[in-house]
Parts: C-alpha cells; structure tokens; sequence
C-alpha cells in the first residue's frame, strides 16, 4: 500500500517522465510513422476515409449507386437490426487491420479502437451492452488476443456502456468460408455462436436491451448476423452490428 502522498509524487514523476520522453520522441503516426500524431496522422486518416461511398442504410455494404435495400439484405434476413462500417475495407484500412490482427502490432488497437468509438457515437450513442464477436480458441491461443475485444473495449470506454467480453463464444471451426458461396457462407456460420455458459454466474440478460456488437471488419454479414442470432437467444430486442472495416 502506498501513501497517497506517496502516490501523489509518484504519478508527478511518471507525468513528467513522460513529458520529457515526448520531447525527445514525440509520438509519430502508428501508419506510417513519419508524421507527429496522436494515433494516425491527418494524411493517413484522409487515405483512410477517402472516397466515402453510398452505402445501404440497413447492413452498411457500399453500393454503386444509392438504393434501399441492397441486393444482399433482398436475398438475406440479416438478425441484426443495422450493420456499419467506419470505412472502406481496403488498401491502406485492410493493410493497417492485418497488421494489427496478424502481425499483432496490438498497439494499434487504441487509434483503430477511436474508428471504431467514434462511428459508435454517431451510430449507436446509448447501448445497454457492447459486445465483441469472439474468436476460436486456436486463434485465441494463437494471437493472444481477440483483436474485436480490444475494439469493443474502446467503444464501451468511449460510451460509457459496460462491456460483456465474454458473453459470445464460437462453437466449432467454421467450413473454408472462401470456398463458399454467399448464401453458403450464411448457412456455415449460423449456428457457429452461442451464449458462453460461464463457470460461476449466469449468462448474461439481455431481455429487452439494445445490443452493440463490435467486430474489426464486416464483409458478407454472416458472422454479424449469426450473432446478433445468438444475442437474441440472451433476449436482446435490438442488435447493431459496427466494424472498422466493411
Ligand atoms: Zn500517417
Ligand atoms: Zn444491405
């Protein structure tokens, strides 16, 4: 136990240490590292979000020319109530996402996590529950980390909503989703995700609640809605699904 004004001089120290460091190394962009930034610099966020393009108001997917709903939401009964992206899975966001899921640069987590909180304030501002879509145990071991965790984390800090991190879990190894079709990727990953028995406790309640669920990207859908379908087994009456990436 430390005194508090022990403490005190302490944290004094550390602040001034870290005033001092940042002085001599100010902190550069986590992109590209060559411009002084807080998380990503200006030039990397513009790369980032450029080119916004008309998306589908219900699942987020771009389209080509504006229309309501997309091709994928006539074909598909998506459990999800609305699905968004923060911007466009590609060149530059897709480079900066694999390098922080498998390269594990988990320094990244906290800029990508502001995409990801700052799409949540606009989208979704009072959730009852922020939720990660959870990874398999294999990758769990293997990364270390559930990169859709960290993310949701930063979204619930931002929100103000508690965090159910482990409300989620995936039953079994999904088939080769590239080998399938669109609808066979839909069908493959129902059933993939159910409410996690805990230990010690209950599963969680979510009778009545509107439900964030948190994802670093979103590409068909069918991981999100299957899901949202698991949270709706809890009793969430409202699930949006949100991803940095879609
Ligand atoms: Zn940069
Ligand atoms: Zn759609």
């Amino acid at each position: 136990m430390i005194s508090a004004p022990a403490r005190f001089l302490f944290a004094a120290a550390r602040a001034a240490g870290e005033t001092a460091l940042e002085l001599l190394y100010p902190p550069l962009c986590m992109s590209c590292g060559k411009r002084r930034a807080e998380g990503f610099c200006d030039a990397c966020l513009m790369e980032i979000f450029a080119a916004p393009a008309p998306t589908c108001a219900d699942c987020g997917r771009l389209l080509r020319a504006p229309g309501i709903p997309c091709k994928d939401c006539r074909q598909t009964e998506f459990a999800f109530d609305k699905a968004r992206g923060a911007a466009r899975y590609a060149g530059l966001l897709r480079a900066l996402l694999r390098r922080f899921k498998l390269g594990g640069e988990i320094h990244l987590a906290r800029p990508l996590g502001a995409i990801a909180a700052d799409l949540a304030e606009r989208e979704c501002p009072r959730p009852d529950a922020v939720v990660p879509v959870p990874i398999s145990r294999r990758k769990l071991l293997a990364r270390g980390f559930n990169q859709a965790e960290l993310l949701a984390e930063s979204v619930a800090a931002r929100l103000g909503r508690p965090l159910f991190p482990k409300a989620l879990v995936r039953l079994r190894k999904a088939g080769k989703q590239a080998f399938l079709t669109r609808a066979g990727r839909i069908a493959n990953a129902a059933g993939l995700f159910a409410p996690k028995q805990p230990m010690f406790g209950s599963v969680p309640d979510f009778s009545g609640k509107r439900v964030l669920l948190v994802d670093d990207v979103i590409t068909t859908g069918a991981t999100a809605s299957a899901c949202a379908a698991a949270l709706r087994i809890m009793g969430a009456s409202e699930v949006d699904a949100l991803a940095v990436g879609r």
